[in-house]
């Protein structure tokens, strides 16, 4: 199984990558998580990439589309792998095409879980006060936010022109969404 899930901050999408995880026995291939890893190391893309992080921008394009290259090619991806927060522009997305084309692996599906804005805000800002967050954290979180919409979105239109996006509405509890995405990938694995 070959996926990617898209969605914007707060939808709960490392949520359900983890729960697809322990269903199919695919690894998460979250980008973010690789960002703060190597920012954690202190090479020197990960501390570049943190200052960009801190302010809820997007890392350059080439260095995304070469740190996934480098993770696809890993041999624990030959049974198929969930992206998570990859690809997060038009141009990520048209150079995924291409590699995963010159490596002859075809995406099962591009699921996206849909959560409207107002709803987004109240989940960040809860999340926000649990974690006792500053006013640079809400600086950061209303980057991501427009980020999302105006450099992240037109990536699912990228997909819905293939024919291969599969929209599930992400207002429901965890489970409702989980059943949701189920109900999408089921049929592919019986296939
Ligand atoms: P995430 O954990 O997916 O929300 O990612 C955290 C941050 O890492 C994002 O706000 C971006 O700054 C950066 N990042 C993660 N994935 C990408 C990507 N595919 N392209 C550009 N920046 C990314």
């Amino acid at each position: 199984m070959k996926l990617i899930l898209l969605g914007p901050p707060g939808a709960g999408k490392g949520t359900q990558a983890q729960r697809l995880v322990d269903k199919y026995g695919i690894p998460q291939l979250s980008t973010g998580d690789m960002l703060r890893a190597a920012a954690a190391a202190g090479t020197d893309i990960g501390l570049r990439a943190k200052a960009i992080m801190d302010r809820g921008e997007l890392v350059p394009d080439d260095i995304m589309v070469e740190i996934i290259a480098e993770r696809i090619d890993q041999p624990d991806t030959a049974r198929g792998f969930i992206l998570d927060g990859f690809p997060r522009t038009v141009a990520q997305a048209e150079a995924l095409d291409k590699l995963l084309e010159s490596r002859g692996i075809s995406l099962d599906a591009v699921v996206e879980i849909a959560v409207d804005e107002q709803e987004l805000i109240k989940r960040i800002a809860t999340r926000a006060k649990e974690m006792g967050g500053s006013r640079g954290d809400d600086d950061a979180t209303a980057k991501r936010l427009e980020v999302y919409r105006k450099q992240t979105a037109p990536v699912s239109e990228h997909y819905g022109a293939k024919g291969m996006l599969r929209r599930v509405n992400g207002m429901g509890t965890m489970d409702e969404v989980t059943a949701l995405i189920d109900a999408h990938l089921r049929p592919l694995v019986e296939a």
